[in-house]
Parts: structure tokens; C-alpha cells; sequence
């Protein structure tokens, strides 16, 4: 068994103890054990950290954005060298089983390195201005000190989301992790200090976001507010920064779903299907927690995604032979739980699953049984809510139509796919669906950096993730007239001249 380790704050190019005094504890999910103790910030940590940011924003808005950028290369590289223990320590920490950890690790990697280009890039806008001798551009300026709140379902690939794009446009950051994975984080931090980030650039508050939270989001000195997590909280982050006009960019939930129509490969829609729902035990933003089946092909498709769902096996994820591995907390656990009596009261028959598996090891751990619901009505609490565990509802249908007006009648608007082999309907499906991400022919999960990222209505606040759209959150368009003419010009009045002149 591996040592406890203290993982500590990072302000100002330092590793600190809370000034608190206290700590809480990190937990291995599937076997309850302890892995770290874990700094209990304060505001007044909080206070420090932003002071830090702050004084280093002076000299880091006016550090090359190439160099910017070559730190970040520098990073990734870290990363990569370190790709295997991170992910160990991902899985130990937050449980998703050993071959995800290395994909989140390696989502963490990809934004790195494609943020580092955005160094030599970050292009602006040089157009014709209407009068004569006189110059328009538009260039990104820095928002200023970012405050970055992350969940614990990418304890790596989200935090560089937020945190490289922040970075390699001149920000400065404070970051709040999930109190759930605080290793991972602290890992980040270290790695962007060694890859030669200057002190106060980057500071890590841990501890609870119920407390500090509000703290943090509401602190004169914090310019911008970048949040992934629920939607309670991301209302109530809004709501905060709406009063103080901050910038607040929020990520929170979905209720994706899988459209399997007649006309589909059914067996390939079962691959993806398990991958969305069952992956990471269902605790991603993009996990399909709902199947809409046409009529003609669904208890086919029920039979054999029951068969599926039995077979997975749960466990460790540091096991090879783990499908599925616990969620994150007990009271992750509780949660997911509480929705199968929810379901059946509504109506909806557990045809997989459902329980909470007490035998041997897994009596430890903070495991559920891959869990299949059907009889399921799009107007159920199980077909609207976001379960955040391997639980799927499937709900039947009789067509096109019928798939995209289910589809779209939750309050979210994150992910959702289409199996079918008629390129008619995958294109109505694709303008019809209302959702930030859309597939065709595969599951709900598997977005890749260099496109945007994020979710229509509930989902989010109109903000976008990752690609190039990540580059509008952390920024500040600035735009410059340069008139060279030694006389004065005035725009929409003078010039009228050269419009008649033949
Ligand atoms: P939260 O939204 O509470 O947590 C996300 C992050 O916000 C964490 O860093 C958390 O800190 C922090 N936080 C909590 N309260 C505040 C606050 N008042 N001000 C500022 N930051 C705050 O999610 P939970 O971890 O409680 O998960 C609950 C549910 O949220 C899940 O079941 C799932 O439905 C949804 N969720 C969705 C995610 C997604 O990707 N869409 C990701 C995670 C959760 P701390 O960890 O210390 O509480």
C-alpha cells in the first residue's frame, strides 16, 4: 500500500500548509482507503492566493505569448514522461479504471500542447477602415484572474481546459479543485512548475467549495469565473458573479442521448451505447442516461444491452479485468441509488442492475450494478434528470420525429448521437437536435479538444470550451483605430466624397 501523502496549497511559487491548521481526508473509491490528507483552506488562503495572481499579472500579460506558449509545450512534455504514474494515481484517486485515466491524461496532454501553439497564434483581426489613412485591428487582451472551479469525473483533462487557455492568453490563475481529486491537481500545479511557470501565475486553494466558494467567485480581485460541475452550483456561481458583472463561463450537466432508429446497425449501436453509459461509471457530463429506441427495433437492442450490462464486471480500476469501476464517494453512491426506487415508483421496470453489490471487495469500495431501465416515459424523473451513474433509461418511440421531439425535451443540451444508415434523417437529426455536440454512427462520449465544447440551453451560459471558442472566454477583444491622416476624420460623416467619385 502506498504511504499517505499531504498534499498542500500553491501560492505565489510556494507549497503551503491551509492557514486553517486543518486537513480532510482523500479516499480511494473502490477500497475505501486513505490516500492523502488534504489541506483545509480558509478565506484567508484564498485572500493570499488572489494577491499573488494579481501582483503576477503585471509582469505575465507582458511576457511573450510564444514564450507563454513554450511553457506549456514544456509541460505536456512533463506530462507525457509522467502519463503512466498519473494515471495510476487518477484511478486510485477518483476510480475511472486504468485505460480512461490514461485518456484523460492524454486529453490533458492534447490541450497542452494545442494551447501552446495558440502562443504563435492568437490571431486578431487587421480590416479596411472607411476613411483614408487611418488603420482598424482587433487584437485579445487577458481578462485578468481566473478563477477556476473543477469537478472530479476529469480530474486532469478539465483543469488544463480552463487552466492553458487562461494561460497562454496572459491570465493569471487561482484554481479550486473538487475536493474528490486534489492529488491530481496538485500533480498539474507541479508540472507546470517545473515547467518553469513563473511564481503566482498558477495558485492552488484546496478545500470545500461550499465554503470557500462563494468566497472566491465574489473576491473584487477575481476577474473571471470558469466553472465545470452541477447545475445548482453553476446557477449559483452565476447568480454571484451576475451581480458583480464578473465574466462567468459555466460547463454543468447533460442528459444525453442515444437515437437508435429502425434503419440502424443495431449491434454497433450496443458498442456504443455500453461505452456512454457504462464508461467511467456514468459520471460524464456526456453520458448517455437515456436510449431513444424505435419500436421496431427495441426489444431486440433491450435484450441484448441487458445481456451486455450483466456481463460487465466491476471492480478496481487498477485491475485489468475491470469493465466498470466504483463512483467517486459514498454520497455519489447514495445519490445515483436513490433513483431506481424514484424510477420504479414512476413506473420504469429495472431489467439490469440496480443494486448496490455488497459481496467481498466491492462491500468496500462505492460500487452500482450497471444499471438498464425500461418502460421508461420521456416525462419521467429518470428520463430528465442527470443521474451521474451507470444507470440508462430507455424509452421507446415510433420514428424520427417522435426521437428528436424526446430528444430535446429535457432542460439540458450537452450531447447526443444518432445510429442510423439513412443520410436524410442523420441530417435532420444534426440541425434538429438541440445540443452543443452531436454524432452520428457513434456514442455520446469521445469529443475531441480542437472543437468546441459545451452545451445549449441548461447546459451551460453560452460559453464554449476548448478549440479555437475557448480563446473567447479567456479574452478580451480590443479594438484599435490608428489615424494617420494629421487631420481630423469622423467616421459614418466624412468620406462622403470618395462614395460618389466615380
Ligand atoms: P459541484 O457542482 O458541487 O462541484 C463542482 C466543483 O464546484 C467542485 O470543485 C466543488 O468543490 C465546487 N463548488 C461546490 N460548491 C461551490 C460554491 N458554492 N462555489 C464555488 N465552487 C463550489 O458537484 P458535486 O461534486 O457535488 O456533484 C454533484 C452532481 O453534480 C453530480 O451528481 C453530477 O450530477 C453533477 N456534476 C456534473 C459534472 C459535469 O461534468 N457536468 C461534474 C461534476 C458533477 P468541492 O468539491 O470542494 O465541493
Amino acid at each position: 500500500m502506498a504511504s499517505t501523502q499531504e498534499l498542500k496549497n500553491f501560492i505565489d511559487g510556494r507549497w503551503v500548509a491551509a492557514s486553517t491548521g486543518e486537513t480532510f481526508e482523500n479516499i480511494d473509491p473502490a477500497t475505501g482507503e486513505l490516500i492523502a490528507n488534504v489541506a483545509k483552506s480558509g478565506a484567508a488562503d484564498v485572500d493570499r492566493a488572489v494577491e499573488a495572481a494579481r501582483r503576477a499579472l503585471e509582469s505575465w500579460r507582458l511576457y511573450p505569448a510564444p514564450k507563454r506558449g513554450e511553457i506549456l509545450y514544456r509541460a505536456g512534455e512533463i506530462m507525457l514522461r509522467r502519463k503512466d504514474e498519473l494515471a495510476r494515481e487518477m484511478t486510485r484517486e477518483m476510480g475511472k479504471v486504468l485505460p480512461e485515466a490514461r485518456g484523460d491524461v492524454q486529453e490533458g496532454i492534447d490541450m497542452t500542447y494545442y494551447m501552446g501553439g495558440e502562443g504563435r497564434r492568437q490571431f486578431g483581426d487587421v480590416v479596411p477602415a472607411e476613411l483614408p489613412n487611418k488603420w482598424a485591428m482587433a487584437m485579445r487582451n487577458p481578462v485578468g484572474v481566473v478563477a477556476a472551479i473543477t469537478p472530479w469525473n476529469f480530474p486532469l483533462a478539465i483543469p488544463t481546459w480552463k487552466i492553458m487557455p487562461a494561460l497562454v492568453l496572459g491570465n493569471t490563475v487561482v484554481f479550486k479543485p473538487a475536493s474528490y481529486t486534489p492529488m491530481l491537481a496538485v500533480r498539474l500545479v507541479e508540472i507546470l512548475d517545473e515547467a518553469g511557470l513563473p511564481k503566482g501565475v498558477l495558485n492552488l486553494v484546496l478545500g470545500p467549495g461550499g465554503e470557500l466558494g462563494d468566497h472566491l467567485v465574489s473576491h473584487p480581485g477575481v476577474d473571471l469565473v470558469s466553472f465545470t460541475g452541477s447545475s445548482d452550483t453553476g446557477s449559483h456561481i452565476s447568480e454571484i458573479g451576475g451581480r458583480l458583472l464578473k465574466r462567468v463561463s459555466c460547463e454543468l450537466g447533460g442528459k444525453n442521448a442515444i437515437v437508435v432508429l429502425d434503419d440502424a446497425d443495431v449491434d454497433l449501436s450496443l458498442d456504443g451505447i455500453v461505452w456512454s453509459a457504462f464508461g467511467t461509471s456514468g459520471q460524464r457530463c456526456t453520458a448517455a442516461s437515456r436510449v431513444i429506441a424505435h419500436r421496431a427495433v427495441a426489444n431486440g437492442l433491450i435484450d441484448k444491452l441487458v445481456g451486455r450490462a450483466k456481463k460487465l464486471r466491476l471492480g478496481s480500476g487498477l485491475e485489468a479485468s475491470t469493465d466498470v469501476g466504483p463512483v467517486v464517494s459514498s454520497s455519489q453512491l447514495e445519490r445515483v441509488h436513490s433513483f431506481i426506487p424514484i424510477a420504479e415508483k414512476e413506473g420504469a421496470t429495472v431489467a439490469a442492475g440496480g443494486r448496490i453489490p455488497r459481496e467481498g471487495a466491492l462491500a468496500k469500495g462505492f460500487f452500482h450494478e450497471p444499471t438498464v431501465l425500461v418502460d421508461v416515459k420521456p416525462n419521467m424523473r429518470v428520463a430528465q434528470e442527470e443521474i451521474f451513474g451507470p444507470v440508462t433509461a430507455v424509452i421507446e418511440v415510433s420514428g424520427i420525429d417522435e426521437a428528436i421531439k424526446v430528444l430535446n425535451s429535457t432542460k439540458y443540451g450537452l450531447s447526443c448521437s444518432i445510429y442510423t444508415r439513412n443520410v436524410n434523417n442523420a441530417f435532420r437529426f444534426m440541425r434538429d437536435a438541440e445540443t452543443g455536440i452531436v454524432y452520428v454512427n457513434a456514442g455520446t462520449i469521445g469529443a475531441e479538444i480542437q472543437l468546441p465544447f459545451g452545451g445549449m440551453k441548461s447546459t451551460g451560459n453560452g460559453h464554449r470550451e476548448a478549440g479555437r471558442a475557448a480563446l473567447d472566454v479567456y479574452s478580451e477583444w480590443k479594438s484599435i483605430y490608428i489615424d494617420y491622416s494629421g487631420k481630423l476624420q469622423r467616421a459614418q460623416m466624412d468620406g462622403e466624397e470618395a462614395k460618389t467619385a466615380p
